[in-house]
């Protein structure tokens, strides 16, 4: 019998694998199925670390590194260039999954949760890739998205994303825009999870009326905004809302989104990640309360590391005193029950 711990499954809200792998050579497909130990997940690290589904994030517009310093980053990007790499990144997924021999498929439907194996909900973080007239959603929903993010941090043709400076509120800048708007209906017509991860105050506010009585709010990859004053987390208003519409909030593992200080540095308890979960139990419920790692994507606490570190942090949970029944709900049965509500509505 093996530790209770190696039982639990987890599904993680975000990673930004396929952005890695996109950038990483034509053996990159290859090395994520055997294992290449590159970045913080690859499939036997994911098994290790007892994760049975997560959003995969095809991230079309990733910045160089220079630009978040001199705030070049905000630019927009143009749609062109950004529809042809989610067309790479889609395409690397459906690579893992005929490559992995039913190790991994890309979940299209609430069964795919459920079997052995990784579910992989193909996610698209910033709607750059969708013309004003939608018609690439639906090639975007037939090659198998099931979520999407209307924005990364900065404004595109639908909203505007918060930007990294910190401290800083997520009440910066203007809402929806039409096209926004527009996009938004057209996903809870195809029954498509609107992730609000990245969305500033007035877009989540807009989001929340729109979806009013309809799926629930997300925000995949985010935290506490009275715990870390980063633009990117969620106030307790926020909290509150996503709760009372059955959503949750996938727990951020970015160090820079945890720290009160707001730094960025692998020295970071992973218990501070426990410490967003417990407050948004107190605030929003246990319902709400969900994991959203950013794998591949951010600086993660040296003490965590990496997909393979998740059945440690599920102890951190249990050592703070979420019992067992709310380690299960964190860690799959809360992201479960939000993706069957939205894609079975
Ligand atoms: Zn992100």
């Amino acid at each position: 019998m093996p530790p209770y711990a190696a039982r639990v499954r987890i599904f993680d809200g975000h990673n930004d694998a396929l952005s890695r792998l996109a950038g990483a050579g034509p053996d990159a497909p290859a090395g994520f199925l055997a294992g290449d130990g590159a970045g913080h997940l690859d499939l036997p690290r994911a098994a290790a670390g007892g994760l049975a589904g997560g959003c995969f994030a095809v991230f079309t517009c990733a910045p160089p590194d220079a630009a978040y310093a001199d705030g070049s980053y905000l630019a927009a990007v143009p749609h062109a260039p950004a529809w042809r790499e989610a067309m790479i990144q889609i395409g690397l997924l459906r690579c893992l999954e005929r490559g992995s021999e039913g190790r991994l498929r890309i979940a299209r439907g609430v069964a795919d949760l459920d079997g052995p194996g990784l579910a992989a909900v193909l996610h698209l973080e910033g709607a750059e890739p969708i013309g004003p007239r939608l018609e690439e959603l639906e090639l975007l929903h037939a090659a198998g998205m099931r979520s999407l993010g209307l924005t990364w941090s900065r404004p595109n043709a639908f909203a505007t994303g918060v930007p990294f400076a910190f401290p800083g509120s997520p009440d910066q800048g203007p809402g929806l825009t039409d096209a926004g708007r527009a996009l938004v209906a057209a996903c809870r017509e195809l029954r498509i999870l609107v992730d609000v991860a990245h969305l500033n105050a007035r877009g989540f506010w807009d989001v929340h009326a729109l979806q009013d009585g309809g799926p629930p709010l997300v925000a995949s990859h985010a935290g506490a905004h009275s715990l870390c004053a980063s633009p990117r987390n969620l106030t307790d208003d926020q909290l509150r809302a996503v709760a009372e519409s059955g959503g949750v909030v996938g727990i951020n593992f970015h160090t820079g989104f945890l720290r009160a200080d707001g730094a960025d540095d692998p020295v970071t308890p992973r218990a501070l990640i426990v410490a967003h979960a417990a407050h948004v139990a107190e605030v929003a419920g246990i319902d709400a309360v969900a994991l959203g790692s950013d794998f591949d994507g951010a600086t993660m606490p040296e003490e965590l590391g990496d997909a393979a570190g998740l059945p440690g942090l599920l102890d951190a949970f249990r050592a703070a005193g979420f019992g067992e029944d709310d380690v299960a709900k964190v860690a799959h049965g809360n992201w479960r029950r939000v993706l069957e509500a939205t894609w079975t509505a």
